[in-house]
């Protein structure tokens, strides 16, 4: 079943996903080398709660953590750990919010010092592809196009897209109906109608699609162990134009001319 949005309901995870975007700048003003990913997650949950909200991800089908942190070849779901961040590396930081009853979802893929221009073709590719699955996402089009637009870009430039994990509806719940993958072809799948909420998030890999699951049961990775990058945003479908309800806004204030 797919929910539809009232205008007021759309304010309302506009708010959810304004924390979560705010939450990813806190984070930019920290990740740097030498910081471990667990205490980036204090960080969020922290920042999360002091602004009236809830880490929708923790507790999530068991889900230990406020933040999934993933780490150059970790695609998606990675845990926070005591791992310490060293220079040239890429991680995926991806947050949830819930507050007044709706929910907020995007991630960001940071580099943490010096990355190489070959990881930073990836990410800039990534980052390029979700905005032309964004361009997509209007009403009378279908979820096929996203797919189709975000897919064909990725693979022009010789990366590969995951297949095993997609995007997603959202609105009270942080997982609703459609699945919103990131290939497809241009005129299938669900209609998308005005005031549905979609997460759009690429999943990009430099070397092969294929992904492993580690026995912690969450992180994927990818199985030739190649980076692989992660961008997402949250938006509603409108006539005309998608409205994007989170953003990287306050991120590419710290970030400054180092963002991708
Ligand atoms: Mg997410
Ligand atoms: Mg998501």
């Amino acid at each position: 079943m797919i929910f539809l949005k009232t205008d007021e309901e759309i304010e309302l995870m506009r708010e959810a996903n304004r924390l979560v975007g705010m939450t990813q700048g806190e984070l930019a003003k920290h990740i740097k080398p030498g910081i471990t990913t667990l205490s980036l997650d204090k960080i969020a949950e922290e920042f999360i709660r002091d602004h009236g909200a809830i880490p929708s991800f923790l507790g999530y089908n068991g889900f230990p953590y406020s933040l999934c942190i993933s780490v150059n070849e970790n695609v998606v779901h990675g845990f926070p750990s005591d791992y310490v961040l060293k220079d040239g590396d890429i991680i995926s930081v991806d947050c949830g919010t819930e507050k007044n009853g709706f929910c907020g979802d995007s991630a960001y893929t940071f580099c943490v010092g010096e990355v190489s221009e070959e990881v930073k073709s990836l990410l800039r590719t990534t980052k390029e592809s979700l905005y032309l699955g964004i361009e997509k996402a209007i009403a009378g089009n279908r979820v096929g196009d996203i797919g189709d637009a975000v897919q064909t870009y990725c693979e022009k430039r010789g990366y590969s897209v995951v297949r095993e994990l997609v995007g997603h509806g959202i609105g009270r719940k942080m997982h609703e109906s459609p699945e919103v993958p990131n290939y497809g072809k241009r005129g299938t799948g669900p209609l998308l109608k005005k005031g549905m909420c979609i997460a759009i998030e690429p999943m990009i890999n430099m070397g092969s699609k294929n992904v492993v699951f580690e026995s912690d049961g969450w992180t994927v990775r990818t199985r030739d162990r190649k980076p692989s990058a992660h961008f997402e945003h949250t938006v509603a479908i409108r006539e005309g134009k998608a409205d994007i309800l989170s953003t990287f806004e306050y991120v590419e204030a710290i970030l400054g001319d180092k963002a991708i």
